[in-house]
């Protein structure tokens, strides 16, 4: 910090945690663009809302206005502008506890002042796609045609469902789910192990070296351990592994290489197994070397 000058910034940032401190004042753990993570004071926000508004709700996205003092750790918040609330859709447990994934994750994985855009930009996409699981099912309706060809852009099926003559099948709550929850959260955890180079290669038996995925083998199934590194084959699993089916991985390399919003859009997503969800926030939590709390209301339902 220069020596004797205060320092205004002014950038976008994600709001990840608050706590009272002093009488009035809250502390506020930021994640800016600009400057990684970032810990400061918002003077009075226990009793004066006017200058944050809801702007202080964690998982807002903000342009935040603080200052940086000599000689003092914490900044000084100035004034937020909220460009994006998770209060403008609604909020049930699920979607609160997916919401609070993300920035708990944040909050423990990312060093302060470490700038990470790409991180940023992927927490910004994981907390806007999470919803809650009533918005979904009330949005999606899966058309029931005769026709084999499930074709986005199919001209029978961009017809209303009660004009084909077919029935409207509403997606399973399996389905909804998925879209509005877990395929988020399982994309979230897997590219922050990614991001971090924390994600084991599951190509290979970390053991043996064998080609895990080679199509001759019998059983694709790779091992994991929540206390050991790399995937293993059945025959070197070790004590307390679990299993990662070969269509979970198969998910993984299809999750590496599809923009979120493509995955959520295709008619048919998947219904993702448990296994993968486990497997990516274990991976999480083994290198954060803490069990994560909202995981825990995650997995309660
Ligand atoms: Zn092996």
């Amino acid at each position: 910090m220069a020596e004797g000058r205060q320092i205004p910034h002014h950038g976008e940032a994600i709001v990840l945690r608050t706590w009272p401190f002093h009488e009035a004042d809250l502390l506020v753990s930021l994640f800016t663009r600009e400057h990684g993570k970032v810990k400061g004071t918002a003077r009075h926000a226990m009793k004066s809302r006017k200058r944050f508004g809801g702007a202080l709700e964690p998982a807002t996205h903000v342009r935040a206005h603080y200052t940086e003092r000599p000689h003092q750790e914490l900044v000084r918040l100035d004034q937020f502008e909220i460009l994006w609330s998770p209060l403008t859709a609604p909020v049930d447990t699920l979607r609160l506890a997916a919401l609070q994934l993300v920035t708990e994750v944040l909050e423990e994985a990312m060093p302060d002042q470490a700038t990470d855009d790409n991180i940023f930009r992927l927490a910004l996409t994981v907390l806007t796609s999470i919803q809650s699981t009533a918005s979904v099912a009330a949005s999606t309706v899966i058309p029931s045609t005769g026709c084999p060809i499930f074709d986005p852009g199919c001209a029978i099926h961009t017809l209303a469902p009660e004009r084909m003559g077919g029935e409207a099948q509403a997606a399973s709550p399996a389905q909804t789910l998925t879209q509005s929850i877990y395929l988020p959260i399982t994309y979230f955890c897997l590219w922050m192990n990614r991001l971090m180079g924390w994600m084991p290669a599951l190509g290979h038996c970390a053991a043996c070296g064998l080609h895990l995925s080679d199509p001759t083998l019998r059983d694709q199934t790779v091992y994991w351990s929540p206390t050991a590194d790399g995937v293993t084959c059945r025959d070197d699993r070790r004590p307390q592994s679990r299993a990662l089916s070969a269509a979970s991985v198969t998910e993984v390399h299809r999750i590496f290489r599809t923009p979120l919003a493509d995955l959520l859009a295709e008619s048919r997503s998947p219904v993702h197994s448990a296994d993968l969800r486990i497997f990516a926030i274990a991976t999480l939590e083994r290198h954060l070397e803490r069990r994560l709390r909202s995981a825990t209301a995650l997995f309660a339902h």
